[in-house]
């Protein structure tokens, strides 16, 4: 016979364990892990104290794929390259079950060891986000990967890996004549890495961002179950995963609504020296009907010449006027629009973009124009990843800044941000665009300002080699996120990164005991993502 104790324990386990992980979770220390400086990679707290019996311990795994333990830096790079946190050990996995028993093992060895687990899709995380310091990396891209799946039917879409490509994806639903309907700028990211986050660009004002185009998703949790789920079925685990930064599961499986894909894209850039007149002239645009199908915009800072890089690629609609125009040292926005379309509809197009254009207040000699395939246009910034790889400039440091802006506050932002705190634009662009909140499900982790339409500022930039520049920008982005924070402009940040509980509560504000709760549920030991440094491993008790 138990102890009255341990008989209360066993039958109300399950309230036990939950009322347990939501007060450990909620108990994580104020500063868990850093990587705001650069030379900072080593975090201070060990996360077990006897590591070498990890291995051998991983050993005794039977798997359709392997760990490796040795020359693993690669796992403790990212392409933010500013975090380095090296793994204890890499699971190549060929299955599923490959993902499900690793865990189900750590969680049986989780009363001696803190070990945690880190999907890695490509790596294209900024900040650590898909690295676990001496713990077990998941190398998603050598999961076997079924055949992409595609319904064409009168509800088209496709079943992927959570470890494909969305370039693959494009290629293949095109042989169909279909495509997703919401897209990154740049394609060679996975879907379980873009659904973690958000997935946002020039379609989301229509579409949503890419989490709000999934049906249904297969995913292994943090208790090493394989669970599908969707809108109607474990909806509350779908939801959670969409947006939640790793923290519930690793998706294997997910299954993406598609729509008719056209041949060809018009590619239209137009100047304005306002921003209201800009800003404007985007909502006007993204609350139009029959509008274009992707509506993004940049800043330009001090960049004169751009305007001649741009016609190696576009052609402006009145040359002579357009080689007479000069910015006079203003800042310059640059509203950027794409009309896809089929060769054969080309007169209705061109009817159409002309009256959508009539509508537009933008100074009349900047309208630059350009013709590519649908398939050129997504991948676009492919090209320009080859150019900065051939000149060595792909793999420096990127201390990129992401935020949401709520529409009320984005001439505030403009106005303080923009010629004040940052003088230029010359380490990479800075995108900015609105999109029509009411069209996002609202049920998922992501967590955005609350207003019906917000806007998307993307500070890209890139440090050079041999430069005081990472420490530049980084000081920089401080200063933009203290001017938010100052003016309390109800920014939010997208790919969030943070070091302290009191910022990631911030954060999710009215959302966060939601998704306390669901890690409690789906990931109670803390195990999964733990590079997002949301939450801390807690060493279970038996
Ligand atoms: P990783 O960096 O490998 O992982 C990201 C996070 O998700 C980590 O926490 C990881 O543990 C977790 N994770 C990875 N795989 C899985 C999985 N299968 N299941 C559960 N969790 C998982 N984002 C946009 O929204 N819009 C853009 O336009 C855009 N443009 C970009 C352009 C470039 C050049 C780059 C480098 C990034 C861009 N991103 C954009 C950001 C991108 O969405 C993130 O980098 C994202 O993390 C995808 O990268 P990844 O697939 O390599 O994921």
């Amino acid at each position: 016979m138990g102890s009255p104790v341990f008989g209360f324990l066993k039958q109300n386990n399950i309230i036990f364990l939950r009322f347990f992980a939501i007060l450990v979770l909620s108990c994580i220390p104020d500063r868990t892990n850093l990587c705001s400086n650069p030379s900072f990679d080593t975090p201070t707290i060990p996360p077990h104290t006897s590591s070498s019996s990890i291995p051998s311990s991983l050993k005794t795994l039977t798997l359709d794929g392997y760990f490796s333990f040795e020359n693993l830096e690669h796992a403790a790079k990212d392409f933010g390259n500013i975090c380095h946190y090296l793994p204890i050990a890499v699971l190549h996995p060929k299955s599923v079950s490959d993902i499900s028993s690793t865990i189900k093992h750590i969680l049986y060895m989780s009363s001696v060891t803190k070990l945690t687990v880190a999907a890695r899709g490509r790596g294209h995380s900024l900040q650590g986000q898909a690295q676990a310091y001496q713990g077990v990396v998941i190398n998603m891209e050598s999961l076997d990967r079924p055949s992409i799946y595609i319904e064409n039917g009168e509800v088209p879409y496709v079943d992927v890996s959570g470890s494909e490509l969305w370039i693959n994806i494009l290629h293949e639903t095109l042989k169909y004549g279909l495509s997703p309907k919401s897209w990154t700028d740049y394609l060679h990211l996975t879907v379980g890495g873009t659904l973690s986050n958000g997935g946002i660009s020039g379609q989301a004002f229509r579409h949503g961002p890419q989490i709000n185009n999934v049906y249904q998703l297969e995913v292994v949790t943090g208790r090493g179950e394989v669970v599908t789920c969707s809108d109607k079925e474990n909806a509350d685990l779908f939801y959670g995963v969409l947006g939640g930064l790793g923290q519930f599961g690793i998706i294997t499986r997910a299954r993406i609504s598609l729509g008719p894909a056209e041949k060809m894209v018009k590619w239209i850039r137009v100047l304005y020296s306002e921003f209201s007149t800009f800003s404007n002239d985007q909502e006007h645009l993204i609350s139009s009907n029959n509008s274009f199908d992707y509506i993004e915009g940049f800043v330009m800072i001090n960049r004169t010449g751009l305007l001649n890089n741009w016609r190696s690629s576009f052609n402006p609609k009145d040359p002579i006027q357009a080689s007479q125009f000069s910015s006079d040292g203003k800042i310059l926005y640059c509203l950027e629009m794409v009309k896809y379309f089929n060769p054969e509809k080309i007169d209705v197009l061109n009817q159409d973009i002309e009256k959508l254009l009539s509508e537009l207040n933008y100074i009349p000699s900047t309208l630059f124009l350009s013709e590519v395939s649908y398939a050129e246009f997504l991948d676009r910034v492919h090209l320009s990843e080859i150019k900065l790889r051939s000149k060595g400039l792909w793999e420096v440091p990127h201390p990129w800044l992401n935020l949401l802006i709520p529409k009320s506050r984005i001439f505030d932002f403009a106005e303080g941000v923009f010629g004040n705190i940052v003088k230029d634009n010359n380490n990479g662009p800075i995108l900015i665009y609105p999109v029509n909140k009411a069209k996002w499900k609202n049920r998922t982790s992501m967590v955005t300002p609350e207003e019906d339409i917000i806007y998307l500022v993307a500070f890209l930039s890139s440090a050079l080699p041999g430069t005081d520049g990472l420490e530049h920008i980084m000081t920089q982005n401080q200063h933009i996120l203290d001017f938010c924070a100052k003016a309390q402009l109800g920014a939010k940040q997208y790919l969030p990164h943070y070091h302290t509980q009191d910022e990631w509560r911030a954060h999710f504000g009215t959302q966060w005991e939601t998704f306390v709760q669901r890690k409690s549920a789906y990931d109670p030991l803390a195990i999964l993502a733990p590079g997002q440094r949301i939450f801390q491993k807690t060493i279970s008790i038996t």
